[in-house]
């Protein structure tokens, strides 16, 4: 019924917490979602896409992306370094697209203080300590160091729960789907984001 500027719908956690998994099951039931595909300097994993997860550049490339300000946001995750393009979201949320984002907190943080009213951001929770383990080795993605070095900072990282909107627990993926669909399709109704609603209301003025 009334035009809307897109949502800015951001979703962190401790790696492995099942981002990746919830994100392409709410992209494949939303035709207004899309991905914000971020910049990042770590290696590609053997099942990752150029251009499709990431967009795999060199320190190099990455440190003219931060000197040019091609970045809505960038931070320093597990040693490497991750952006997300600024062009592409803008011209999303201003066609009326929501974009979804997988970041860590310190790009969650930085996206709540530069465009607060715009951004609705998730830390998703992992189910246990024993089962986010199970889900870093299972994913069959990581070498053991990796998966170490992912599992030690993930308290430090679930810390930042209180600078969220929003705390979801991961336990099974379609009840969490649903949770985070009831959140986006409230948020898609906020008054603040539909146009026109009171040119709508004029046309009642002399029924
Ligand atoms: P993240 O993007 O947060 O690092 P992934 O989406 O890659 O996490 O999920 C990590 C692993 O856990 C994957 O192998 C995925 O299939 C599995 N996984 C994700 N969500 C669940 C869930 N709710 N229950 C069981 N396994 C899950
Ligand atoms: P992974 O290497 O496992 O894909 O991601 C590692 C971490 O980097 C995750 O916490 C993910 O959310 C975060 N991340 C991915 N892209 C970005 C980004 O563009 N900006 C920020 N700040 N974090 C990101």
């Amino acid at each position: 019924m009334f035009s809307r500027r897109g949502i800015m719908f951001v979703l962190s956690s401790p790696s492995g917490a099942g981002k990746t998994t919830l994100a392409r099951q709410l992209l494949a039931d939303n035709a207004d979602l899309v991905p914000s595909v971020s910049v990042t300097t770590r290696p590609m994993r053997h099942n990752e896409c150029h251009g499709m997860d990431y967009y795999f550049v060199s320190p190099n490339e990455y440190k003219n992306m931060i000197d040019n300000q091609e970045f809505l946001e960038y931070a320093t995750v597990h040693d490497n370094g991750y952006g997300t393009p600024k062009k592409f979201v803008e011209n999303a949320l201003s066609s009326g697209k929501d974009v979804i984002f997988d970041i860590d907190w310190q790009g969650a943080k930085q996206l709540k203080d530069n465009v607060p009213h715009d951004v609705v951001n998730i830390f998703i929770m992992p189910p246990s300590p024993a089962e986010l383990r199970r889900r870093l080795t299972g994913r069959g993605t990581d070498d053991d160091h990796i998966i170490e070095k992912r599992l030690t900072k993930a308290y430090s990282e679930m810390l930042h729960w209180q600078d969220y909107d929003y705390v979801v627990v991961n336990d099974t993926t379609d009840i969490c789907v649903k949770k985070l669909q009831s959140i986006l399709d409230a948020n898609r109704l906020l008054k603040n984001r539909q146009y026109n609603i009171a040119d709508f209301v004029e046309l009642f003025h002399k029924i």
